[in-house]
């Protein structure tokens, strides 16, 4: 047969580059495990998030987020350049829409860290996605994480904790649960769930 078709080989669905987020209360670990499983596995492409909250010590613009004002969030959600986005305990965050979409175009796996909100977002636009949920080995052990971790104030923490309630109430949402004891195991079960190839 004449070779007439151009562009892409269709891809089957079960080899489709996935879409995968992972969502979990403030403090129960997402940035720990994420930062783990990329220690040892740095091609897992993580989505960096513009946010308005300020950067904690150690953060870097354009590494952990790009910390914009509240002016240049509003225009990048004017401008459609977010994936989603969503408020979050006084600040807003969202996913910059190109480098996801480029991403996966490429044929690549993708990450995305964000709350619940986003994840219910994702879950609209992309229905293909996998959604991921790390919980904590308890209440109180999600306490001591995000008072230990010390970046907050108490009022903040106060907000954070309110928000766990919501975000522990909704894993039923999601397709897996993870359940944060040990980082190297979590680490290692996020990275098969992310890497489908
Ligand atoms: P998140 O990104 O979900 O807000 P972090 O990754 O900042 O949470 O983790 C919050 C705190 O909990 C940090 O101090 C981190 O070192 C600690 N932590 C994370 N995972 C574990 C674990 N499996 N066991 C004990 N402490 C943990
Ligand atoms: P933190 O301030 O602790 O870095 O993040 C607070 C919350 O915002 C976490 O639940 C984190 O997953 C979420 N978050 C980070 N980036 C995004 C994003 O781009 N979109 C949404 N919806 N949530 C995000």
């Amino acid at each position: 047969m004449a070779a007439t078709s151009r562009g892409t080989t269709p891809v089957p669905p079960d080899a489709r580059p996935r879409l995968t987020v992972l969502s979990g209360p403030s403090g129960v670990g997402k940035s720990t495990v994420v930062a783990h499983m990329r220690k040892v596995h740095p091609e897992v492409w993580l989505s960096v998030s513009a946010t308005t909250r300020k950067p904690r010590p150690g953060e870097k613009h354009g590494v952990h987020y790009f910390f914009v004002t509240d002016e240049e969030m509003d225009k990048l959600i004017a401008n459609g350049e977010l994936l989603e986005w969503a408020e979050f305990a006084g600040n807003r965050y969202g996913t910059p829409r190109r480098a996801v979409l480029d991403r996966l175009e490429s044929g690549e796996p993708v990450l995305l860290e964000i709350d619940l909100q986003g994840a219910r977002l994702v879950r609209e636009s992309m229905p293909e996605a996998q959604l991921v949920f790390l919980a904590p080995p308890s209440w109180d052990e999600l306490v001591r994480r995000l008072t230990g971790r010390g970046t907050e104030a108490p009022e903040v923490i106060e907000r954070r904790l309110a928000a766990a309630k919501v975000e522990l109430a909704a894993e039923a949402e999601f397709d897996t649960t993870l359940v944060n004891t040990s980082v190297e195991d979590v680490a290692r079960e996020l990275l098969a769930l992310v890497k489908v190839l």
